[in-house]
C-alpha cells in the first residue's frame, strides 16, 4: 500500500475537503499514475450529494483522469514509466460475460467496477480528485500526444459519454441531429456530432450560450424554452442525445423526431421523467439510454480527437475551488468543463 492525498467528501451534505488514504500495492499489470488533471462531471456532483441513492462515504469523486505513468508492473506492456496515460469511469470488469468479451465492459452483467464510489477488494475505489491512481493497464488508455493534456482530461468521460451514442445510432451525413443542453457533455456531443457530418441543432435553456453554440459549431441553436422556436422543429430529427443533469419534460423533444427516430438519454437527473406513450407511438419513436463507452471504443475516441484536433472547452481550476464549482456547475457557470489542476493538491 502506498499514501495517497485528494479531496473527500465525508456525507452527503459535507463540502469536499482534504483527505488521506491508501492505494493498493503495484500488482504485475498495474501502473501508477501521478495525476496532472481531473475534469469535473456533473455525475461527480450526483453522487457526492447521494442524488443516485448508495453513496459510499468517505467519497474521492473523479473519473476523467490524465496523467504520467510513475512506475508499472512487472507483466505491463502497453506503458513505461514517463508515458501519458489516462482514466475513465471504469478501473475493472469481470472480463468473462458476454458484454466484456463484446468490448462492453460498461455493461458487464455482474457490474464493472467504477473509478469511485464502487466496491473492490473488500474496500471503496477513490477517484482522481487526488495525486496518484493505480490501475490495471488493461483499464487504462493512450492519449494523442498532440493534444492539450488539460482539454483531454473531459473526453475520458464527457467525450466517451457523447460519442459512443452517436456511433452506436449510426449518426452521420445528410441527418438532422438535436443536442439537448450545452454542458460538458452537449459540447462534445455537437462537436462530435459535427465532425461525423449531421447537421447539428443544439437545444438550450440558455440564452448566454447561443453565440458560444455557433462558434462550437451548431448549425442552428433553438432556446427550449421558447414554444414557438421548439414548434417549428416538429417531427423533423433522425437523433436526439439529451445530456440534461435536472428533470425536465421529455415529450416536447420527443415531438421532434421523425418517424422511426430515437432520442437517446445520457443525463441522469435525480429523479425519473414521465412519458406519454403516445409521444412514442404516433411515429414509431425510440426512447433509448446510454452508459460511458467500452474501453476499445474510449481509445478509438481519444485517437479520433487525435487526428480531428477536437478537445474539451475548460476552465483549469485549484483543488480548494472545487465546491465553488459544484455551485457553478449547478447554475450552468461553466464554459463547458472545469478541470481540475491536481498540481495545486
Ligand atoms: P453539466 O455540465 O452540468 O451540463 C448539464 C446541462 O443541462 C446544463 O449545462 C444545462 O444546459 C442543462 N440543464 C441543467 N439544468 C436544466 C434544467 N433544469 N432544465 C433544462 N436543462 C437544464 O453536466 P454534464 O457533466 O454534462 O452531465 C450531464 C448529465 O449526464 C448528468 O446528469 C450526468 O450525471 C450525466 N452523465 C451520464 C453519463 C452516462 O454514461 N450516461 C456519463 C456522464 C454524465 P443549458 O444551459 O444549455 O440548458
Ligand atoms: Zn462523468
Ligand atoms: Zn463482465
Amino acid at each position: 500500500m502506498t499514501a495517497s492525498r485528494g479531496y473527500a467528501a465525508q456525507s452527503a451534505t459535507a463540502p469536499l475537503g482534504p483527505f488521506g488514504f491508501e492505494r493498493r500495492a503495484l500488482r504485475p499489470r498495474d501502473i501508477r499514475i501521478e495525476i496532472a488533471f481531473c475534469g469535473v462531471c456533473h455525475s461527480d456532483l450526483h453522487q457526492t450529494r447521494d442524488e443516485w441513492g448508495g453513496s459510499i462515504f468517505p467519497m474521492v469523486p473523479g473519473h476523467e483522469i490524465v496523467g504520467r505513468v510513475t512506475a508499472v508492473g512487472a507483466d505491463v506492456t502497453k506503458f513505461k514509466s514517463g508515458d501519458i496515460a489516462g482514466v475513465g469511469c471504469m478501473v475493472e470488469s469481470c472480463r468473462k460475460c458476454e458484454n466484456c468479451l463484446d468490448g462492453q465492459e460498461q455493461y458487464c452483467t455482474p457490474g464493472a467496477t467504477f473509478t469511485y464510489n464502487s466496491r473492490a477488494d473488500g474496500g471503496t475505489t477513490y477517484g482522481g480528485y487526488s495525486n496518484d491512481i493505480v490501475v490495471d493497464e488493461a483499464f487504462a488508455l493512450t492519449i494523442p500526444a498532440n493534444l492539450d493534456l488539460a482539454g483531454v482530461a473531459p473526453l475520458l468521460c464527457a467525450g466517451i459519454t457523447t460519442y459512443s451514442p452517436l456511433r452506436h445510432w449510426n449518426v452521420k451525413a445528410g441527418q438532422k441531429v438535436g443536442v439537448v443542453g450545452l454542458g460538458g457533455l452537449g459540447h462534445m456531443a455537437l462537436k462530435f456530432a459535427k465532425a461525423f457530418g449531421a447537421h447539428v441543432v443544439q437545444f438550450t435553456t440558455s440564452t448566454n450560450k447561443i453565440e458560444d453554440a455557433q462558434r462550437l459549431g451548431a448549425d442552428e441553436v433553438v432556446l427550449s424554452n421558447d414554444a414557438a422556436a421548439m414548434k417549428a422543429q416538429a417531427a423533423s430529427f433522425d437523433f436526439i442525445l439529451d445530456t440534461v443533469s435536472a428533470p425536465h419534460d421529455l415529450g416536447a423533444f420527443l415531438g421532434l423526431l421523425k418517424r422511426d427516430g430515437t432520442m437517446t438519454l445520457v443525463g441522469v437527473p435525480d429523479k425519473p421523467p414521465v412519458v406519454h406513450p403516445f409521444a412514442l407511438i404516433g411515429a414509431r419513436r425510440s426512447l433509448a439510454g446510454s452508459l460511458i463507452g467500452g474501453i476499445a471504443e474510449t481509445q478509438e475516441m481519444l485517437d479520433f480527437c487525435g487526428t480531428h484536433g477536437i478537445t474539451a472547452d475548460i476552465e483549469i481550476i485549484a483543488m480548494d475551488q472545487i465546491n465553488t464549482a459544484y455551485e457553478r456547475m449547478l447554475k450552468g457557470d461553466v464554459k463547458y468543463r472545469f478541470v481540475i489542476d491536481l498540481a495545486t493538491l
